[in-house]
């Protein structure tokens, strides 16, 4: 049996100590090292659990592929279309530029991304195909879920719901759906589609809510109702749900509080342009908050690398985080908060728990999170698979 036992290690920033891990699950604590076993060097480094990737669109990262000089319109609808033009005229290999994120995910110490795959009746489950090839490919190095989701609409592009039917057979995980009033126009029929593609296939929900103020509360609420009609409390994710940051406080707390009776997560990129969510406040209600990059380097945008203590750091900014316990809550919601948004078992630091591990250098974990520095030490299932910021596998 091979055990790995990591010497100087201070798991959240606490006393120093040694960890063994065995059958790539974390074995114990500051146990004396067995004859055999495989020691390594933690320098002291701070431990935390792998970061957690909640929300992110590997098929379309420009990753590699040289600047993108970016045109195109104030829209949702203009970068949609204009997305799916650039699809085929700069050739995106969703295949390929999905294993480009998740080597420099994995570099930077992710262990585990959600990612929003296209399902469009131009590119059909094309996209679906090459992240899942991605999947396979790097699956000792990084867990990567699918969700299959409606870029472009689905009522308004008949045929789309027989392809997000598809993409749930071929092994997407989950069904996403997409502003059910601003983008199909229908947000009964859009939900209703959305809702019946998880039923028949038992599969979790995430859908992508940018309406704003009373729009999106409309739609919340629409999702809330089947949520609980449907008994998918703890299994529905509403990403951006960017009208929480309307002005009507009063609705705001009624919208919170029916969030949290239904088990509705929040994911949050914690933007800098937009209204956006109380991350505290909504953790305060008993909400799941997590954290995800969204697009990195595609046509919607030059920003954003997938480096999710980055992300703690703009979620603490976003939302006024100053404290350390608050830093500490930042970092959470790239943590604890997308394993619960995604179900993840075993995920954490405690004996038993699977070996998914970062090693960062820093002072105090808020140190660590704030300075972000090149991670020391990233291991998946008990297997060191990145050092000093550098995966030890390669991207195409
Ligand atoms: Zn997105």
């Amino acid at each position: 049996m091979h055990t790995l036992v990591i010497r100087n290690v201070r798991p959240m920033g606490g006393e120093a100590t040694s960890v063994m891990i065995r059958e790539g699950r974390i074995a114990g604590y500051g146990q004396e090292v067995e004859g055999g076993a495989e020691t390594l060097d933690g320098g002291g480094a701070i431990m935390i659990p792998g970061l957690v990737e909640a929300h992110t669109h590997m098929d379309k990262t420009l990753l590699g592929m040289g600047w993108y000089r970016n045109e195109v319109g104030p829209r949702l609808i203009d970068k949609i279309e204009n997305e799916r033009m650039q699809r085929r005229v700069l050739g995106i290999d969703p295949a390929r530029q999905s294993a480009r994120q998740a080597v420099l995910a994995a570099s930077l110490g992710t262990t585990h991304i959600r990612t929003h795959v296209d399902v469009d009746t131009e590119v059909g489950v094309a996209g679906i195909e090459g992240v899942l090839e991605t999947r396979e490919r790097y699956r000792d190095m990084i867990d990567i879920e699918l969700v299959a989701f409606p870029q472009s609409g689905m009522l308004i592009r008949p045929g789309t719901v027989e392809l997000m039917d598809r993409a749930l057979q071929l092994g997407a995980q989950v069904v996403g759906g997409l502003d059910p009033a601003a983008i199909d126009r229908d947000p009964k029929g859009h939900l209703d589609a959305v809702f019946g593609l998880a039923e028949r296939h038992g599969v979790p929900v995430d859908i992508h809510l940018h309406e704003p103020a009373e729009l999106g509360a409309f739609s919340m609420e629409l999702i809330i109702e089947r949520t609980k009609a449907l008994g998918l409390q703890g299994k529905v994710t509403i990403s951006h749900a960017f009208c929480l940051g309307m002005a009507d406080q009063d609705y705001v707390a009624a919208l919170i509080d029916a969030l949290a009776e239904a088990r509705i997560h929040i994911l949050t990129t914690a933007p800098a342009s937009r209204p956006a969510p109380a991350v505290k406040r909504l953790v305060e209600a008993g909400i799941v908050v997590a954290a995800g990059t969204d697009g990195v380097r595609d046509t919607w945008g030059p920003y954003n690398n997938p480096d999710m203590l980055e992300r703690a750091v703009l979620v603490g900014l976003r939302n006024n985080l100053r404290r350390d316990d608050e830093v500490a809550l930042a970092l959470d919601t790239c943590t604890h908060g997308g394993a619960r948004m995604m179900g993840l078992d075993d995920y954490g630091l405690n004996t038993g728990d699977r070996a998914d591990l970062v090693l960062v250098e820093g002072e105090t974990l808020a140190d660590a999170v704030v300075s972000r520095r090149p991670r020391r030490m990233v291991l998946k299932g008990g297997k060191v698979i990145a050092r000093d910021g550098v995966a030890l596998f390669e991207a195409p």
